[in-house]
């Protein structure tokens, strides 16, 4: 089915509340097999819902073509609206609902006895809740005091439910799930999770890929990653022949990224990635950080059993810490200042050393928006990693403002690790 959504709310076009409805219900869809065809959110303002419905009601007989650049709303088998149905001065969908049919506002008896029943007492007669268009049918709505509104026309149901994200899950579920449970097309998706691939590059590198319908291309940046996805619906009768076509394009895909950028082919975040590659060697890692404050720590203690591969860290701020707790040598700070390649490499070591670690990270850098200088600009930072096999280190010209250089600075130097135990399993292969 192609399923819209108008979402109603001055506060959610205030940018006072987040649209997590529209969120939710893209989440359903997808796992039940639908297509959200589109979402729309609009002020509190009768008219404008009403000439809205006036035309998702002339598009959407147009029939949907997916490869024509039809309108959204063509062919569209169903509408939720969220909102607008309490019984304050600023809920007018239900008025909304009637002026569109061209139907009168009525007392309905089932929609007054469900008030009745949630308040536990007598309801007042003027709650515009039990008010229902003529024609509409109530939905029960067992979370809260205003009841959902059904009717179907030209073969597209609509359903009007509350905002209140808590009702608006219940009415979904107990008055839409049902009907879209049944003969959903299945969504079939690859997901890879890449590093520190830009979006210019990443074009470049995948211009070659060809993507037959009825899949689709999306990437999703978040921090220093990337999940890269080729996600479509497929109907139950074409289910086997869709998931070769979509091997065929993945298996394309991959062979066109850098091995070094795929992190994990099935999608897994960069710490559970790290984590499972160091608990398949029984290995442990120790962490000692200056600009990153710790954030290195807290990503490898993120994942659930970290435990296992983490036993302790050092948070060494200070020259004076450096020496005292991983042994970097007062001579190395003096010559080459903290934030060096000789005094990174020095803290990975000496940190290996303190704690009987089999691997360590090690950062230092210039975090800002102070403390920079021509030859040590703000946003540099350089990053050690050691183990069995040796230490290496890189340094890194991160852009933006504090909080951003040491979100991607503990992100690259967790990077950095699965690329040396990644280089290390090779030479044990
Ligand atoms: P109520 O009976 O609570 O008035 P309603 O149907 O009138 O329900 P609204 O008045 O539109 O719903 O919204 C009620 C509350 O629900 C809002 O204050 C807001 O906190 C939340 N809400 C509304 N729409 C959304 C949405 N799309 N996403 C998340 N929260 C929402
Ligand atoms: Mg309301």
């Amino acid at each position: 089915m192609r399923i819209g959504l108008i979402n109603i709310g001055d506060e959610l076009l205030a940018g006072k509340i987040l649209n997590t409805n529209a969120r939710d219900l893209a989440l359903w869809l997808a796992s039940l097999g639908h297509e959200f065809a589109f979402a729309l959110t609009l002020p509190d303002d009768v008219g404008v819902l009403v000439n809205t419905l006036r035309r998702i009601d002339e598009t959407s007989r147009i029939p949907a073509f997916p490869s024509t650049g039809a309108s959204p709303m063509a062919g569209l088998d169903m509408l939720i609206l969220s909102g607008g149905l309490g019984p304050t001065r600023d809920d007018l969908t239900r008025e909304a609902l009637a002026r569109y049919l061209d139907t009168p506002l009525e007392t309905h008896p089932q929609a007054a006895a469900w008030l009745q029943e949630f308040l536990a007492r007598p309801y007042n007669p003027d709650d515009p809740q039990i008010q229902v268009p003529r024609g509409m049918i109530p939905l029960c709505n067992p979370s809260g005091t205003a009841c959902g509104l059904h009717f179907a026309k030209d073969g597209c149901l609509l359903f009007a439910f509350p905002g209140v994200p808590r009702e608006f899950r219940t009415l979904f579920d107990l008055h839409c799930r049902p009907l879209l449970e049944r003969g959903g097309a299945r969504l079939l998706r690859r997901s890879v999770t890449t590093f520190g691939l830009g979006e210019t590059r990443q074009r470049e590198l995948l211009a070659p890929l060809s993507i037959p319908i009825p899949f689709r291309f999306s990437s999703l940046p978040s921090e220093s990653e990337v999940l890269i996805s080729i996600e479509g619906f497929a109907e139950a009768g074409a289910l086997e022949a869709q998931e070769i076509i979509l091997d065929k394009t993945w298996r394309d895909l991959l062979s066109l990224l850098p091995e070094e950028s795929i992190v994990d082919p099935g999608g897994g975040s960069l710490t559970e990635t790290v984590f499972r590659l160091l608990r398949a060697q029984g290995a442990t890692v120790t962490v000692a950080e200056s600009c990153t404050g710790g954030a290195v720590g807290h990503l490898l203690t993120e994942v659930p059993g970290s435990s296992a591969v983490f036993r302790e860290g050092y948070l060494t701020y200070s020259n004076e810490a450096k020496t005292k707790l991983l042994g970097v040598p007062e001579t190395l700070l003096k010559e080459h200042g903290a934030v060096s390649e000789p005094v990174a490499l020095a803290m990975a070591r000496g940190a290996r050393a303190a704690a009987g670690a089999d691997y360590a990270i090690a950062v230092t850098g210039i975090a800002g928006p102070d403390g920079g200088s021509a030859e040590k600009p703000v946003g540099l930072v350089h990053i050690a990693v050691c183990g069995d096999s040796g230490a290496e280190c890189a340094r890194f010209l991160f852009t933006g403002n504090r909080e951003t250089v040491r979100r991607r600075a503990s992100r690259t130097a967790i990077n950095a690790l699965r690329l040396l135990i990644l280089k290390d399993l090779q030479k044990q292969k």
